[in-house]
């Protein structure tokens, strides 16, 4: 049985409204082993599963002849899509009853900013009102463009823990895995603790946060030796920051380097073997983080580049996130 609230109803009436024949179904990787139960949820019409991976909103996979289906993620306002793409969110079923009691009464801190991924978007309510019984002041921030619910944050925007961040002691991250969480602690400098609803366990990610920032400042360092740079520029529609990969190339001829455009869909490390010293991504930001290692060459971030060439201290770091992306016309 799929354990998220899917709203099946209402997306087999709006398919039935766009007069819908071919659908084209794509899952999140978290919820492939659901995508058969998806599919029949939705037998009255010619469905197709993409087993291509997808990992946000900025990932749409569309033809003309289909309308395309996507779970699990919430759309990002800002992004004009082509018309024939519907999101459906898939909301966790989980409780959070145990692990906010767990928090409220472990006394971390007395004013408390919520965010949560996506599918934890409807648990805030909860969570929220377990904190106030506790006497804990919750903030719960709104987003720039790039995000839909408040509260919710995505591996590439922490807008809604960095509007509240002045106001709270510390952040309550609702999901799991710690790179959310790892992001909201660098862009607010404030203490981040993941609240697990299936383990009940609450983690801390300062520690993790210090070590991502050696890590980061030893890809600096090699970028700052480099005399030929690879610049990344993702075509996915949610991912596409063109102008900002020309900015930085005229950046880095300026400084008497090389620079060479690279574009792709999907990033894999393994397609990168190029003679280039560092790449730099204006992708997604989680594969400049997340395939670092996997990279043949270092992966800095746009920032990264500028504090490499002199132009940005290393005071001013921060984390690399897309507020908005180059709009294509359909
Ligand atoms: S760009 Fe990356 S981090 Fe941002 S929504 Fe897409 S997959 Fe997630």
């Amino acid at each position: 049985m799929i354990p998220y609230f899917i709203d099946f109803q209402n997306l087999r009436e709006e398919l039935k409204r766009k007069k819908a024949e071919k659908v084209l179904i794509q899952v999140p990787e978290g919820m492939k082993i659901y995508a058969l139960e998806i599919a029949d949820k939705l037998r009255d019409f010619d469905v197709r599963i993409s087993s291509n991976p997808t990992y946000g909103a900025c990932d749409v996979e569309y033809y003309k002849d289909a309308i395309t289906v996507q779970f699990g993620h919430a759309e990002i306002p800002n992004i004009t899509y082509p018309k024939d793409v519907i999101f459906v969110e898939a909301f966790s079923t989980r409780s959070f009853k145990e692990v906010a009691r767990k928090f409220a009464n472990s006394a971390k801190c007395e004013k408390v900013g919520l965010i949560a991924s996506v599918q934890h978007i409807p648990a805030m309510e909860e969570v929220k009102k377990i904190f106030e019984e506790e006497g804990i002041n919750v903030f719960v921030g709104k987003g720039d463009g790039r995000i839909k619910y408040r509260g919710q944050v995505l591996g590439c925007n922490f807008s809604t823990a960095r509007n509240v961040a002045g106001q709270v002691d510390c952040f309550a991250f609702l999901g799991t895995g710690k790179f959310h969480a790892i992001g909201a602690r660098i862009a607010t400098n404030k203490s981040v603790y993941i609240l697990d609803p299936y383990s009940n366990i609450i983690t801390n990610v300062d520690g993790d946060a210090d070590r991502f920032l050696r890590q980061r400042f030893g890809a600096i360092v090699k970028a700052e030796e480099a005399s030929i740079f690879g610049i990344i520029v993702g075509t996915k529609i949610g991912q596409k920051r063109e102008k900002l990969a020309l900015a930085l190339k005229e950046i880095v001829e300026a400084k008497g380097k090389k620079a060479y455009m690279f574009y792709a869909g999907r990033i894999n490390p393994e397609d990168f073997y190029y003679n280039v010293d560092v790449f730099v991504n204006t992708s997604c930001p989680r594969i400049t983080y997340d395939d670092y290692l996997r990279f043949p060459k270092p992966i800095i971030s746009p920032i990264e580049l500028q504090i490499a060439l002199k132009i940005k201290a290393w005071e001013q770091y921060s984390f690399d996130e897309i507020v908005e992306v180059d709009r294509d016309k359909y």
